[in-house]
């Protein structure tokens, strides 16, 4: 059986969309709800080494399914494109959720409803 793996994107902690989360509390709480095989945090998983990092992560196989909270899921999917392709990852197989402008206890709520809707 494939793993889930949790990636929360921050947009380097210093986007404003991002104040209200305190980002390593949401993290904790998520990896104790132990909804995840794996749970990580990463800062800019849309440049470069954004990408090295999702290859890295997927490309083994693993991985069966990969929730990424952070930004606009369209835009998720536009940018991750590439580096999925590369890693051999069904991009059908990526969940991505908005987070944004959320406290710590709405992002937590959010992740745990897409969890639920999306096992
Ligand atoms: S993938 Fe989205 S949340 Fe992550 S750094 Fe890029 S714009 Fe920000």
């Amino acid at each position: 059986m494939g793993k889930k793996g949790f990636v929360l994107c921050v947009c380097q902690g210093t986007c404003p969309s991002f104040t209200k989360m305190d980002i390593f509390g949401m993290l904790s709480d998520i990896r104790r709800e132990k909804l995840f095989d794996y749970v990580c945090l990463h800062p800019q998983l849309c440049v470069g080494d954004g990408d090295e990092f999702i290859k890295a992560l997927l490309s083994g196989g693993e991985t069966d399914k990969l929730y990424v909270a952070g930004c606009d899921p369209r835009m998720q999917s536009k940018m991750f494109r590439d580096a999925f392709e590369a890693a051999g990852f069904d991009k059908e197989k990526h969940v991505a959720l908005d987070i944004r402008n959320k406290t710590t206890e709405e992002a937590v709520e959010a992740v745990k409803e897409m969890a639920a809707n999306s096992p």
